[in-house]
């Protein structure tokens, strides 16, 4: 991928290649790592760094909103390896002369998504500078039986499916959106999905993600792909399809599914979170998206990359 991120990423994975341990099961390129765990066990780590006037500004967050989106990023990379949230490591750099409750008012809005999604707080580190508020969260699950789900397992034929809405969450929902932990549980109880990322980046990046782990193609069905009413409150410069397609922060589980496990899933889904299948897994390489009157483009990789 031409994105300087993901080529930087790249790199340090095939570097990282020197420091093996027979413990990592997954290392990097996946949501979040895996790790044995003695007892037949397996620990999903991940962690996420969020930074003031990138990821939130303090005129359009409070404080308790900051807290809740550090932590629902990481139960949302979680959730998308079909695990468990258990523990949190917090690490928080302040800004000096901010003072002490606004620290606190961060933590009110992590303590209770903590709290809703039953994972401690188990430790962390606290800094301050002259500098904007920095946050690092890495936290530590368990997978649900069937799970992990890794971005690699998709096959030709297999359904295509998201949960939730895309596009538009920069009005707000990027802040307030549920991690997908009880949607994923819920589906591995009926089927057990090939392949898994949640959306942070885009639909368009994140299914190429999934695509180059797996090795495969993809067509999409631009008519099927579930629009956020959010989009609404956008800028009208790009299409309401474009904006599912490259908005990202959607926080929604993609996935992929054998086709008679999909009808399977769908038919049982009684959940309040919508799930759309939305196009299928070919045996090319690279993703196409059909429109209604039949046209076919390039499903291109554009979303959020970190500039370097
Ligand atoms: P996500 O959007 O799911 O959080 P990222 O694109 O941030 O995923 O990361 C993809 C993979 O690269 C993950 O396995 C992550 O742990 C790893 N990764 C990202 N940055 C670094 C880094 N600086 N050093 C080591 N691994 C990294
Ligand atoms: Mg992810």
């Amino acid at each position: 991928m031409a994105a300087a991120e993901f080529a930087l990423i790249d790199w340090i994975r095939r570097e990282a290649g020197r420091t093996t341990a027979p413990a990592v099961r997954v290392g990097i390129g996946d949501d979040a790592a895996v790790l044995d765990w003695p007892g037949d066990r397996a620990c999903v780590v991940t962690t996420d760094m969020l930074m003031e006037g990138v990821d939130f500004t303090a005129e359009t967050a409070t404080p308790e909103l900051i807290g809740r989106k550090s932590l629902a990023v990481n139960l949302s990379d979680i959730a998308a390896m079909g695990g468990r949230p258990v523990a949190a490591f917090v690490s928080i750099c302040l800004t000096q002369g901010r003072g002490e409750e606004f620290a606190r008012r961060l933590y009110g809005g992590l303590f209770e998504l903590a709290c809703e999604f039953h994972v401690a707080i188990a430790g962390g580190d606290t800094n301050s500078w002259g500098g904007p508020l920095v946050i690092n969260i890495t936290v530590l699950g368990e997978p649900v039986a069937g799970a992990p789900l890794l971005r690699s397992g998709a096959q030709p034929g297999d359904w295509i499916c998201v949960t939730g809405r895309l596009g538009g969450s920069l009005a707000g929902r990027h802040l307030t959106f549920t991690p997908r932990v009880a949607e994923v549980a819920a589906i591995l109880e009926t089927v057990r999905p090939t392949a898994m990322i949640d959306i942070s980046d885009g639909l368009g990046a994140d299914l190429h993600h999934l695509l180059e782990a797996s090795g495969v193609g993809a067509r999409v069905e631009g008519p099927r792909i579930p629009l956020s009413p959010e989009i609404g409150l956008m800028p009208a410069d790009k299409s309401p399809l474009d904006r599912a397609l490259s908005d990202g922060e959607d926080f929604e589980l993609l996935f992929t599914v054998e086709p008679s496990a999909g009808e399977l899933l769908l038919a049982n889904w009684s959940h309040g979170t919508p799930l759309t299948r939305i196009g299928e897994i070919t045996g090319g390489l690279g993703a196409v998206l059909v429109m209604e009157d039949g046209r076919e483009t390039v499903l291109e990789a554009k979303g959020w990359a970190h500039p370097l």
